[in-house]
């Protein structure tokens, strides 16, 4: 199995997980981009949002990112990411929800290109 998150979620790679139930489980970020940086994250193998139908997982996915960011505390504000395929940059192709907060994260985007 070469997918990275699928082996953590096996257990063959070992991690420091900050929720799991049986739809999903929680890790923080290994290059964390904000001073709260967890993913959350299937157990099954689900490419990317492109491939999600389950509804049922869609609603676990987030009900845990928004319970995990009550228990990180950022009432002041965070915000939830989850890079779709190429133009979004997403850099490993099993779904994840980013939880990014404990500072101000600026603008959701940079100002457009042109062209
Ligand atoms: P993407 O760009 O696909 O939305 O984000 C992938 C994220 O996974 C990146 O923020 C990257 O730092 C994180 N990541 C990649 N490999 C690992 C890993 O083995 N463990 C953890 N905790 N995070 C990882
Ligand atoms: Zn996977």
């Amino acid at each position: 199995m070469s997918c990275i998150f699928c082996r953590i979620a096996q257990g063959e790679i070992p991690s420091t997980k900050v929720h799991e139930d049986e739809l999903c489980f929680a890790i923080r970020d290994i290059r964390p981009q904000a001073p709260v940086h967890i993913l959350v994250i299937p157990k099954a193998h689900v490419a990317s949002l492109w491939e999600l139908e389950d509804e049922a997982l869609a609603g676990r996915l987030v009900s845990v990112a928004a319970k995990l960011a009550r228990t990180e505390k950022l009432e002041k504000g965070w915000r939830l990411i989850a890079n779709t395929r190429e133009h979004a940059g997403q850099e490993v192709a099993h779904l994840h929800l980013h939880v990014l907060g404990g500072k101000r994260l600026g603008r959701m985007l940079p100002a457009a290109e042109s062209g």
